[in-house]
């Protein structure tokens, strides 16, 4: 029911933090997965990590705002592995600023990163999707689907917006035996949340203080919701958002 043996995922922002402790759940239960970044040695350095693991990996070096690169980095995977069957769109990125000052640049910037990116990846997955006989979408969301904070407008309006996104595509593609989901991470250890500590101090104790579970996630908490919502134990969940966050967005 969670084997991943023979499937090709591809996985944008898979070079490192929760990309890359997702790529490797997928790795660990079979999949061949392609990691996309800008970074090329980054790129290398995961898909090396994904070998280590006894899978199948190709480096993309990719900018997820470049509308006519995804379909070239798309036709590529399918090029060299013959078939597409799991897209992870988890590339993202934050400009920390209130909305007064916000500049309208970053704003873009962030909802191309974080969402655009998304709906221009599916697009460029469908019809290999259709030929395959069914995909599985996995979008990345945030506690900031949910929440708001004075400091993230418009990485809150971007991850509320991919929550409506992935509903949307879901019921678009569901005759086409294609699942469409989103995962929303808690607080979790990586460069991004990292940015926000050093900007703002007392941000990791108050995190921590409010997570049930007592600790900040890692990106190997996300490697489970990877590999079930990729794999056949997910066939009947379609549109669903589904927080991992160690009980951050239960607790009132
Ligand atoms: P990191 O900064 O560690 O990783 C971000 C990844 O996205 C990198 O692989 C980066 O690769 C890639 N990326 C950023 N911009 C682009 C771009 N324009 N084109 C292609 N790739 C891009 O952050 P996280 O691992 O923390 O974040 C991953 C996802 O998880 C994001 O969508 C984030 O919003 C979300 N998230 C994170 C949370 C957390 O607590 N860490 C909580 C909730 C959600 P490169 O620089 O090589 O392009």
């Amino acid at each position: 029911m969670f084997t991943l043996k023979n499937k090709v995922a591809f996985i944008t922002g898979g070079n490192k933090g929760i990309g890359l402790g997702m790529a490797c759940g997928l790795a660990k239960a079979g999949a061949s997965v392609a990691v996309a970044g800008r970074n090329k040695d980054m790129n290398e350095k995961a898909a090396e990590t994904l070998r280590e693991l006894g899978a199948e990996a190709m480096p993309v070096a990719l900018d997820v705002t470049d509308a006519s690169a995804i379909t070239e980095a798309v036709e590529a995977v399918v090029r060299h592995w013959g078939h597409l069957n799991i897209l992870v769109n988890n590339a993202g990125m934050t400009v920390r600023n209130r909305p007064e000052d916000l500049a309208e640049e970053d704003w873009h910037t962030v909802l191309d990163t974080n969402v655009t990116s998304a709906f221009l990846c599916s697009k460029a997955c469908y019809r290999h999707f259709k030929s395959a006989g069914g995909g599985k979408i996995l979008n990345c969301g945030s506690m900031y689907s949910l929440f708001g904070s004075e400091w993230v407008p418009a990485y809150a309006a971007s991850k509320g917006a991919i929550v409506q996104l992935t509903k949307s595509v879901a019921v678009a593609w569901a005759k086409d035996n294609i699942q469409v989901n989103c995962f929303l991470p808690g607080w979790i250890d990586t460069d991004l949340t990292r940015m926000a500590r050093s900007q703002s101090p007392q941000l990791h104790q108050r995190v921590e203080d409010r997570i049930p579970v007592g600790r900040w996630g890692e990106p190997k908490d996300l490697e489970g919701i990877a590999v079930f919502l990729a794999s056949p134990a997910s066939d009947y969940i379609t549109g669903a958002s589904i927080p991992v966050d160690g009980g951050f967005s239960a607790f009132g």
